[in-house]
């Protein structure tokens, strides 16, 4: 297959290759398109072949569940059996945004985009080129992240073309994404509202919004708990750097000490090395490859840096990374969820 690219901006939406992109998806064919959170990988949510394809095409199991992405609040009850409050009062904050709510499923959906589940994933995305395509291919689009099973979610059009040239028909190129981490999950068919998996909209935020306590899937707070988690893909080692990364928390001193020490036995050994530190830190590390993603209070900016910067260190071949830890309230948590699972839970405690 032959990848088509095109290029345009939110202010100047190329309305040509629009149409021709919802058609591709109405014809059951795939187009990565940016969003605010990370570049997608869609295809029709409501034709279970291009479900199967989108599976295919990211080598991603098919017990995990795709996100139903539309463009028009209305059309949330074609797919979703209920909407409960609490839905409704998220929606009304957080969309169109970052934010991804379950509910049980119409008979619309086919079992394929939800991955064999009764529930359904649903977001209302704020990105206008995600919602002009949205709205070209008809109001259903299911859209996972736009790379390769294991490899952190594409923050570029360069990224997508990295993994699925050849493998998707059309890949939109809108430029750099705004926010860098995949969006928060809610469940809201349990009793209590849970977060499946963190994101910008904080645990903190979806309580204010909600005016009561959300839990938090308990295999996010302890990672090595055997409990299955109740998002499917959260179980899966994603976002894996092809290095073998360390995470080193404590106090700044000791964690750029110890480091540093590592990195002199790691480079002794013969590996290339790289460190994920920060504005304050980064001139200190001895390493092949030092990334700053930004200053350490700056968690919008460690966001957005932090799935390139694993992919700048397969592409500078890497094989021995070691990252700083940052703090695990409101945003952070969703960057140390990220951030763990691309280290396989290998983490360092100084004091
Ligand atoms: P991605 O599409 O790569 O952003 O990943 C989608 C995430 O949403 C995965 O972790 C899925 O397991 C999760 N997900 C999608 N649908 C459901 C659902 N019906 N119930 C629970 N989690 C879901
Ligand atoms: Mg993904």
């Amino acid at each position: 297959m032959i990848t088509e690219y095109i290029t345009m901006t939110e202010n100047e939406i190329d309305r040509d290759g629009i149409r021709r992109a919802g058609e591709i998806l109405r014809n059951g064919g795939l187009v990565a398109f940016p969003t605010e959170t990370v570049y997608g990988l869609g295809g029709d949510a409501l034709n279970p072949e291009s479900s199967m394809k989108i599976y295919a095409a990211k080598g991603r199991p098919s017990d995990n569940p795709l996100i139903v992405h539309i463009c028009r609040m209305e059309d949330l009850h074609r797919i979703v059996r209920e909407v409960p409050e609490a839905a409704r009062k998220l929606a009304r904050v957080f969309w169109p945004g970052p934010m991804t709510m379950i509910f049980n499923k119409s008979e619309l959906v086919p079992k394929e985009t939800t991955g064999g589940l009764d529930t359904v994933a649903v977001r209302f995305p704020s990105n206008k080129i995600a919602h002009a395509l949205i709205e070209a291919e008809g109001g259903f689009v299911a859209a996972p992240s736009a790379n390769r099973s294991g490899r952190p979610s594409p923050t570029m059009a360069l990224y997508c073309r990295e993994d699925l040239d050849g493998r998707v028909d059309m890949i939109i190129d809108g430029g750099s994404v705004g926010i860098g981490l995949e969006s928060s999950i809610i469940d809201l068919t349990d009793e209590k509202p849970t977060i499946l998996r963190p994101g910008y909209i904080t645990k903190e935020m979806f309580e204010r919004a909600l005016e009561e306590e959300v839990d938090v899937d308990h295999t996010i707070i302890d990672p090595t708990s055997h409990l299955v988690p109740k998002a499917p893909g959260m179980k899966y080692r994603h976002y894996a750097p092809k290095g073998d990364l360390t995470i080193v928390e404590g106090p700044q001193e000791k964690v750029v000490d110890y480091i540093n020490e590592q990195l002199e036995l790691a480079r002794a050994a013969g590996e290339k090395t790289g460190v994920i530190g920060t504005e304050e830190t980064a001139p200190l590390y001895h390493a092949d490859s030092v990334k700053n993603v930004g200053r350490r209070g700056d968690e919008e900016e460690v966001a957005r840096d932090l799935f390139r910067v694993l992919r700048e260190f397969d592409d500078e071949g890497c094989t021995k990374l070691y990252s700083e830890s940052f703090e695990s309230e409101g945003l952070g948590m969703a960057i140390m969820n990220r951030l763990k699972k691309a280290a396989g839970q290998q983490i360092v405690h100084l004091d």
